[in-house]
């Protein structure tokens, strides 16, 4: 059963909070590293010892070979993640279990596996180069490891495009329908020859013609911070400040995303503000807690948000749930993944950090 935060730490005051958290820091020193997603809040990223999105705290995380302890502030996914590339003797932590990710929950192993046996019949699994995005459970990375697959995040998903279609003719891309549909479109693929995959309907909801036809199979799957945002505020935007740059999260909508004038990961878009000359109006289209960060950090250029869109499992993650986790260091909130898993994942997610 999981911990429940004692009633102590909830009456902690945020000032308090942030002392005590410091201070276990310091106590801890290089055993412990701190990783803080993006869309972490404000106070959060603070204390992080490294912030970045999915691709570079993976990154971060597989490098820290010397602490003893990973806490990651960000959702399940990704703490899972950090465990499959952290060395045997470290224990990865995450502040709150209950902070996961509702697009990776879209799909699960049975129906993936019982995808992949219909594809299969259709037109040979061997033909077929399985991706899943990094927002998906450990059981999905080993499915790819398995099956001579790949894990991809948004700032490399063209990349590994291409690392699939040097090996097979045919992708079958989970659990984010629109990070791939975005993909295939940046790659020139024809529309007719990209089609989704509705676990609820027999073959997906598709014709064996379809299937064998196919380039990309894509799962039906999505963020609800990201397809929030509707072609109906892009076209505001404009009217109201025709001079704002557009710039949205690939996991958007196709119609926004074409209606955007950029799109890329959240790496891509903190760089992009970096270097946008100062003055510049900058609407971005995702989680609001980093649309508000760059705003702060940025105060030479005007940015804001195309809609305000919080990712609620992000946000679970608190200066409160964190402290109890420091204080209570390799004992609580532990994620664990189970030995073969961790195994044939690894070798889809080391794959993923050779894409570039
Ligand atoms: S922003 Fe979307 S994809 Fe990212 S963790 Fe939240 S729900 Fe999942």
């Amino acid at each position: 059963m999981r911990p429940l935060m004692p009633d102590r730490y909830r009456q902690v005051s945020d000032h308090e909070s942030i002392e005590r958290i410091k201070a276990r820091k310091l106590e801890l020193g290089r055993r412990l590293v701190l990783l803080g997603h993006h869309y972490q809040r404000q106070e959060i990223v603070e204390l992080s010892d490294f912030r970045g999105d999915s691709l570079g705290l993976s990154r971060d995380a597989a490098k820290q070979k010397d602490a003893e302890f990973i806490v990651f502030c960000g959702v399940h996914f990704m703490a899972e993640s950090a465990e499959i590339l952290s060395q045997p003797q470290q224990i990865v932590q995450l502040p709150d279990l209950t902070a996961g990710c509702p697009m990776a929950d879209m799909a699960d192993i049975f129906q993936v596996e019982s995808a992949w046996r219909e594809i299969d019949k259709v037109c040979g699994g061997e033909n077929v180069t399985p991706i899943t995005y990094v927002n998906s459970s450990a059981e999905l990375k080993a499915f790819c490891g398995r099956n001579d697959g790949v894990v991809c995040t948004s700032s490399n998903a063209g990349s590994v495009f291409d690392w699939g279609f040097e090996k097979t003719d045919k992708l079958f891309f989970f659990p984010d329908e629109h990070l791939g549909r975005n993909t295939a479109n940046k790659k020139g693929i024809q529309k007719d020859k990209v089609i989704v995959w509705n676990p609820e309907e027999e073959m997906g909801g598709n014709t064996r013609k379809q299937i064998r036809d196919a380039d990309v199979i894509l799962w039906k799957g999505y963020c609800h911070v990201h397809t929030f945002f509707k072609l109906v505020h892009v076209l505001e935007i404009r009217e109201k400040y025709p001079e704002a740059i557009i710039i949205v999260h690939p996991e958007c909508v196709e119609e926004v995303v074409d209606m955007a004038d950029a799109d890329g990961s959240t790496g891509f878009i903190v760089q992009f503000v970096q270097e946008a000359k100062s003055g510049s109006t900058i609407v971005i289209g995702t989680e609001i807690n980093l649309v508000n960060r760059l705003a702060r950090e940025h105060p030479d250029k005007k940015i804001f948000e195309l809609a305000r869109s919080l990712c609620p499992n992000m946000y679970k993650i608190n200066l409160r749930n964190l402290l109890w986790t420091l204080d209570n260091i390799g004992e609580i909130n532990i994620v664990t993944v189970p030995k073969q898993i961790k195994v044939e994942a690894k070798v889809a997610l080391e794959r993923m950090l050779e894409i570039i």
